[in-house]
C-alpha cells in the first residue's frame, strides 16, 4: 500500500462529491441492468470518470471549491429530510402545529391536554388539544 501513498501524494482524494458521483454511478449501472436500456450504462460511466478524475486531480484548490458548490446546493435538501426523519423521531411524544398567521410550525409536546401555544416568531397565540 505503499506505493499508492507515493501515488497520492498531492493528489486530491476522495470527498462527498466524488462519494456523490460514485453512488450516482452505481444507481445508473442497477437501473441499466434492469430496465436493458444500453445508453444508460454508458452514461453511468460519466459520473464514475469524473470521480476518479477529481480524486486524482492535483488541481485541489479547484477540487475543493467544486465540493463546496456541490454542498451549498445539497444543504437544502438535507435540511428538509433532517426535519421530516426529526418529526417522525418524536411522533408519539410532540405534536406539530402550523402557526395560523404567520405559517411557522410550532412543536408541542403531546398529552397534556388544552394548552395555549404562542408563537415564537409572530407571538400569535391559539388554544390547542395535545
Ligand atoms: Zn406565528
Amino acid at each position: 500500500m505503499n506505493w499508492l501513498r507515493t501515488f497520492m501524494v498531492g493528489r486530491y482524494g476522495g470527498d462527498q462529491l466524488s462519494i456523490f458521483l460514485l453512488a450516482l454511478s452505481i444507481v445508473l449501472t442497477i437501473i441499466a441492468r434492469i430496465t436493458g436500456i444500453s445508453i444508460l450504462m454508458i452514461i453511468s460511466y460519466f459520473p464514475l470518470f469524473g470521480a476518479v478524475y477529481r480524486m486524482l486531480s492535483k488541481d485541489i484548490q479547484k477540487r475543493s471549491m467544486e465540493n463546496y458548490k456541490f454542498a451549498i446546493f445539497v444543504n437544502p435538501v438535507y435540511s428538509r429530510l433532517k426535519k421530516v426523519q426529526d418529526r417522525i423521531k418524536d411522533l408519539k411524544t410532540h405534536k406539530y402545529y402550523r402557526c395560523t398567521k404567520c405559517k411557522t410550525m410550532l412543536r408541542v409536546p403531546k398529552g397534556i391536554g388544552k394548552i395555549l401555544i404562542t408563537c415564537p416568531k409572530c407571538k400569535d397565540q391559539s388554544i390547542k388539544k395535545t
